[in-house]
């Protein structure tokens, strides 16, 4: 939270906590199917690739929602991981670790 703050004019960091943060949390769901339902064209293809991926550990095939309720996501040198559980957060994040200290001493 500290680095979101340092990044943003006062101003809006202000603006943003003067709402109830639990607000987006319950809001999530509805602006989905808002998002969804109501759209010109069939967009559902496009959701679906944007949306739907594979756990990003590498020995679980289960598809997901990105940025789902029961998905977890961890930043990993930089990058967004997004794993289906957390017992494939946990072996997927030591996995991309052991992968790129192995790397680094090559
Ligand atoms: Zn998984």
């Amino acid at each position: 939270m500290a680095l979101f703050s340092q990044n943003l004019p006062q101003v809006l960091v202000n603006e943003i906590f003067s709402y109830n943060p639990l607000h987006r949390v319950c809001m999530k769901e509805v602006m989905v199917d808002l998002l969804l339902d109501h759209h010109k064209w069939n967009m559902a293809p496009v959701f679906n690739e944007l949306m739907i991926q594979e756990c990003d550990n590498e020995y679980c095939d289960e598809l997901m929602i990105k940025n789902g309720e029961e998905s977890q996501c961890a930043l990993i040198f930089g990058k967004r991981y997004h794993f289906c559980c957390e017992n494939c957060a946990g072996q997927g994040e030591w996995n991309i670790r052991y992968d790129y200290r192995k790397a680094m001493r090559s």
